[in-house]
């Protein structure tokens, strides 16, 4: 099982990331897109991955895996909030979920420990990474993907 450390994952394009994937000599294709419209309801996105349509940002079909974390489908490789401390409650990375000021577990994650996740993509993207699923034709409009405790 790959780590889901930020940190034991490859920084930039190249070196260790490289070895891993056989493909990862792939370019990202300026503007590409998915071939789908972005799904609005969670049954479609489902739909869509268990029928290999969608693609990462050098055009390949994207492979998914269970997370070993939190058990949603997800690209090998990308970062799950639950491998980060939450910075809003504090949770330990690996917790499941998030604290409420109680101190019992939340339903879902704070914004602050998601976004902490994207922007740890998004830097791996911009330093070249192309294993990530490439962006919809157009935004998604509502709350297919919000995970969100509102703050
Ligand atoms: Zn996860
Ligand atoms: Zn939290």
């Amino acid at each position: 099982m790959a780590p889901l450390s930020p940190l034991a994952a490859p920084s930039s394009a190249g070196g260790c990331l490289a070895a891993a994937d056989p493909a990862a000599d792939a370019a990202p294709i300026p503007g590409i897109t998915q071939p789908v419209p972005g799904p609005r309801f969670v049954d479609e996105y489902r739909v869509l991955v268990e029928s290999g349509v969608l693609i990462d940002l050098a055009g390949r079909p994207l492979r998914w895996q269970s997370c070993p974390l939190c058990g949603t489908r997800v690209v090998p490789g990308t970062t799950c909030p639950l491998s980060l401390p939450c910075p809003q409650c504090g949770a330990r990375a690996g917790r499941r979920r998030c604290l409420r000021p109680s101190g019992h577990e939340a339903a879902q994650l704070h914004t602050a420990r998601v976004r902490a996740a994207e922007r740890i993509d998004e830097a791996r993207i911009a330093a070249g990474a192309v294993f990530f699923p490439a962006p919809w034709p157009r935004p998604v409009q509502g709350d297919l993907f919000d995970l969100l405790v509102p703050d």
